[in-house]
């Protein structure tokens, strides 16, 4: 009868434990079960806000207060750790394929301009205007708010609906040589998969592409292909399959996710749900991804939850 009793202690700590903590070896052997893992990561996070609320009940508006600012602390934390994580990969690019000061310096300067030259571009509508009407209201109204919310003008950009069978949903491309002197128009694509999914998914697809927009990741990938280039003499294909390149491209699928989740309750929940039943295994987003993801979301039912009660 004890044993039992321990048992039934023991055992939901134990499943808390490891969905808590997903060590490497866990993740190998549940790669298979991902949605089972996702819904014990669930448990664990559903078991942890649940007790972080009922320490909240016994608290005074002061602390908590206290504790809402610590949570935006934590969700700031999110997007600034990733970013910084980019800055060490590109620091270890340079390393790798020993590339000089001074093409190093003319490389991140190019990006630099690129990107602000982009950004001003991308706030001004586009006479180049591409046919935003093939796609159904469904798509085009969070993708448009989300567009906006980081300041990009819908009609900068370029939409396609592709009736390509494909792995991906969508995916961002530019028109042209996104590194030339003149701005090129972002493109996203959207491919037959987008009208399978619920419309929380499409709006976590269509932050996830904004988001690759926004932080103009393909301008930050084609300088540095470049600049590898012209110090290593290596092909494109040699670099794009070099691990120290894909770490780059790994953190940019990575920011694609967790900067909006981080920024808006809304994403997070979204998100959360898009990749509850399958992994993005372009980016390498597995179980962790989605822990992060898990934790992210908890973090704004907590900050609702404060923000209910102390108003
Ligand atoms: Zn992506």
């Amino acid at each position: 009868m004890m044993k039992n009793i321990k048992l039934l202690v023991l055992l939901p700590l134990f499943i808390v434990h490891i969905s808590y903590t997903a060590t490497p070896w866990y993740n190998r052997i549940l790669q298979e079960c991902y949605p089972i893992t996702c819904r014990l990561i669930d448990i664990a996070h559903f078991t942890n806000t649940k007790a972080r609320i009922a320490y909240y009940k016994t608290c005074n508006t002061e602390t908590l207060l206290r504790h809402k600012k610590h949570i935006e602390k934590q969700l700031n934390h999110y997007k600034t750790a990733l970013l910084e994580k980019e800055k060490e990969i590109l620091t270890t690019i340079k390393q790798t394929f020993n590339i000089s000061h001074t093409d190093w310096n003319e490389c991140l300067s190019k990006i630099e301009y690129t990107k602000k030259r982009n950004k001003h571009a991308m706030q001004l509508s586009s006479k180049k205007l591409s046919c935003h009407t093939q796609l159904p209201k469904n798509i085009t109204q969070p993708l448009f708010v989300i567009l906006q919310e980081n300041g990009i003008n819908p009609h900068a950009i370029s939409l396609k609906s592709s009736p390509k069978k494909h792995n991906h949903i969508a995916h961002v491309t530019w028109n042209g040589n996104v590194n030339s002197n003149e701005y090129r128009l972002p493109k996203i694509v959207f491919f037959p998969r987008i009208h399978e999914l619920f419309d929380d998914e499409i709006t976590a697809v269509c932050a996830h592409e904004v988001t690759h927009i926004a932080l103009q990741h393909k301008v930050v990938k084609e300088c540095i292909i470049e600049c590898i280039h012209k110090s290593s003499h290596l092909t494109r294909k040699e670099i794009t399959e070099h691990h120290a390149y894909k770490a780059l491209v790994h953190i940019h699928e990575a920011q694609a996710e967790i900067i909006p989740a981080a920024t808006k309750a809304e994403y997070a929940h979204c998100i959360k749900q898009l990749r509850s039943l399958h992994f993005y295994a372009h980016g390498n987003l597995h179980e962790n991804h989605y822990r992060q993801i898990n934790s992210i979301n908890q973090l704004w039912k907590l900050h609702q939850w404060i923000m209910e009660k102390s108003n």
